[in-house]
């Protein structure tokens, strides 16, 4: 019998949605219906556990769960011997130093001997260590942005995304001190067995996000443009050309990076090409 790969997510907050997505984009298949903690998919050799995002450094440790998502917060705070399997490019917000919008700010020494609430201890503790900076780490786990005003702390450390929670208790961000995003960790002890349903998954998971990051073009021009457009239009390999009912004309298709886009349609257009039709791609393997 197949042993299934465990995969812990985040049950509900900022992760769980893009987490999900992910799977699902790859076509593993899964029931996640509200309250539940475990799912089986029915399609591939995997099963879901759904965790708070806390507790998914630990139990991808101790192998109760093979691979987990979280933030690059989380996965450097817990300071849990795990690898890192691959970044995943969503949940993006930054960790960073916020202090009552009154007072000066000349630089980071600014927080010698200071009050700093955070629930980063370890993650503040390395950065202000790097910048020779001794500060007094007060940990709490929530609602740090209010430690100022009931004279818990001088300064805060906290997660920022748009800086509106941090606006509206009268902070200003004054030192970004982490980027974080989406991390795939994995239990640095996984069976073959397991590794290799891993390989699949991120075999998948390339595809889904090549895919993102190209679109298919079809166009028509005149036969005697199909030199220069072909220049245009690298691919994967060179671009097809179908002949078109009108003498003299053909369509052409290839696959364009998105980030090119708009600069290329241009150029396509000076080049000659019309009737221009751009598709997303759902997976794309080489
Ligand atoms: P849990 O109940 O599972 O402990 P939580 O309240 O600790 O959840 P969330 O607020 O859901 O966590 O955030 C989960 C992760 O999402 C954070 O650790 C961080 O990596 C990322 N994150 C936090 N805030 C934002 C944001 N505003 N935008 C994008 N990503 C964010
Ligand atoms: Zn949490």
């Amino acid at each position: 019998m197949t042993q299934n790969l465990r995969i812990a997510v985040q049950k509900s907050g900022r992760l769980s949605e893009d987490s999900l997505n992910l799977f699902k984009e790859c076509g593993i298949k899964f029931d996640n219906g509200a309250g539940k903690l475990k799912a089986t998919s029915s399609n591939f050799p995997a099963e879901f556990l759904f965790l708070r995002d806390d507790d998914i450094p630990g139990y991808v440790e101790d192998g109760v769960a093979d691979i987990g998502i979280v933030g690059q917060n989380v996965h450097v705070e817990s300071n849990k011997n795990v690898s890192e399997v691959k970044l995943l490019g969503f949940s993006k917000c930054r960790l960073s130093i916020a202090i009552p919008r009154s007072d000066a700010y000349n630089g980071i020494e600014d927080l010698e001997g200071k009050d700093i609430a955070t629930s980063y201890p370890i993650i503040l503790g390395n950065y202000l260590k790097d910048n020779g900076v001794t500060s007094h780490i007060h940990e709490i786990s929530g609602s740090v942005e209010i430690a100022p005003s009931i004279g818990l702390a001088h300064a805060v450390c906290d997660i920022v995304s748009s800086g509106g929670t941090l606006l509206s208790n009268g902070l200003k961000e004054v030192e970004v001190i982490f980027r974080s995003e989406a991390i795939m960790i994995g239990c640095p002890t996984m069976s073959a067995e397991k590794q290799d349903i891993l390989k699949q998954i991120l075999f998948r998971i390339d595809a889904v996000q090549r895919a993102k990051n190209n679109k298919y073009v079809v166009l028509n021009t005149k036969n005697e443009n199909i030199q220069a457009i072909s220049k245009l239009l690298p691919g994967m390999q060179s671009p097809s050309v179908i002949p078109l009912a009108q003498e003299g004309w053909s369509a052409m298709s290839s696959v364009i990076n998105e980030n090119d886009f708009w600069q290329n349609i241009e150029k396509l257009r000076e080049a000659g090409a019309e009737g221009i039709l751009v598709m997303p791609i759902e997976k794309m393997i080489y």
